[in-house]
């Protein structure tokens, strides 16, 4: 076969560990995963009863234009439903990004660590991805802009950033914008948005109404709670969608995932409960952090990052065994720090005692 040298360096995405295999394999009964940032709370109950309803549908194709959740969003964020395009996940935006703007020649920008998808599309396309590494855990967008040059064509950029928790204030982003030219595409990656309690966090409806060349993503798979469902959305300018519609693929947004995250737009007290939760979560591993001197990022998403000084995989291996499925920041660039989704009440007590144990078995063993 005749494959695209540049998908020989490539190795497919490694997802958290599942609940089964977990269980399988230490024989515990009880499994709590904090690793992938899904919703310890499910989703809203008027998402599930949409679905319900939907059953006799199997044998038809959804609306390809997915109409009547572009209308419900149109309402919702007040753009025009033009302004709007659908993905299977906010991932594969990502890639119809990529696929429309990126190939042999044209270069790409973010910052790194953070989501692995902008540079694993960049190098499918054949692009060059070039990084400037964080500052304090946020994007360095001063440095970003020193590496824009006349091939680049896009720009990432994750707020709050995954896996750090860190957001851009509205000024440092707007102020980033208004210097990039009007030809390269800004893509924000939003999808912790609708978790962010920081004053000066950006409107991303705001900026794409004043800037021709942003796109906004988000995503059903958070704070909604849809994750299985595989749907999220870009908003940005007309001419930006219609660029964008060719490669999309015709019927890319199940119908399942449409009821469902029309039905999910319309119960917001859900997402305000939800969010509110996630609040209080984050004072528990604070608190935790403050009282064991361990170095976290503020986070204004739903997991954390924790800095144990030690290596990552073993801290996760310890809490695996007593049932808390975490994510190793060794695959995320932070090889001494695990990243922790934000559970219940309850879930975040647990976690952080099996924290607890592993550091009082460190101190006894030295
Ligand atoms: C989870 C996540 C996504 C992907 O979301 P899907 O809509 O499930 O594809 C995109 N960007 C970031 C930063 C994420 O953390």
């Amino acid at each position: 076969m005749k494959w695209k040298e540049q998908l020989l360096s490539l190795t497919p995405y490694q997802p958290g560990k599942s609940i089964e295999e977990v269980k399988k394999q230490y024989g515990l009964a009880e499994i709590t995963k904090l690793a992938s940032n899904e919703n310890p709370f499910g989703c809203s109950k008027a998402a599930s009863d949409a679905m319900q309803k939907d059953l006799s549908f199997y044998a038809l194709y959804p609306d390809g234009y997915a109409q009547e959740l572009r209308d419900t969003l149109s309402n919702f964020l007040k753009v025009k439903p033009s302004q709007l395009i659908f993905g299977n996940g906010s991932d594969e935006i990502i890639l119809m990004i990529a696929r429309a703007l990126l190939s042999p020649g044209t270069n790409t920008i973010t910052s790194a660590p953070t989501f692995p998808q902008y540079k694993h599309n960049a190098i499918v396309e054949g692009a060059e991805i070039r990084e400037a590494p964080l500052k304090n855990g946020g994007f360095d967008l001063d440095k970003m802009l020193e590496l824009i040059d006349e091939n680049t064509s896009v720009v990432w950029i994750c707020t709050p950033n995954n896996p750090t928790g860190v957001y851009i204030p509205e000024k440092d982003l707007i102020a980033f914008i208004e210097k990039v030219s009007e030809d390269v595409l800004v893509v924000i990656d939003e999808a912790y948005c609708e978790y962010t309690t920081a004053e000066d966090y950006h409107d991303s409806v705001k900026l794409v109404e004043r800037f021709p060349n942003v796109i906004a993503l988000r995503t059903f798979s958070k704070i909604y709670g849809l994750a299985s469902l595989r749907i999220g959305y870009g908003i940005a300018n007309e001419k930006i969608i219609r660029g964008l519609e060719p490669v999309r693929e015709p019927f890319n947004a199940n119908r399942f995932a449409q009821a469902a995250a029309i039905a999910a737009v319309g119960d917001q007290s859900f997402i305000e409960n939800c969010k509110e939760a996630n609040r209080k979560g984050l004072e528990q591993f604070y608190t935790f952090c403050k009282s064991r001197d361990l170095k976290y990022y503020l986070s204004q998403a739903n997991f954390i990052l924790i800095d144990f000084a030690a290596d990552a995989d073993e801290v996760f291996q310890y809490l695996l065994e007593k049932g808390y499925i975490v994510r190793s920041g060794k695959a995320l660039g932070f090889p001494e720090a695990v990243r922790v989704t934000i559970g219940s009440e309850q879930q975040n007590a647990g976690v952080i005692s099996a924290m607890e144990q592993y550091l009082k078995d460190q101190n006894d063993r030295n």
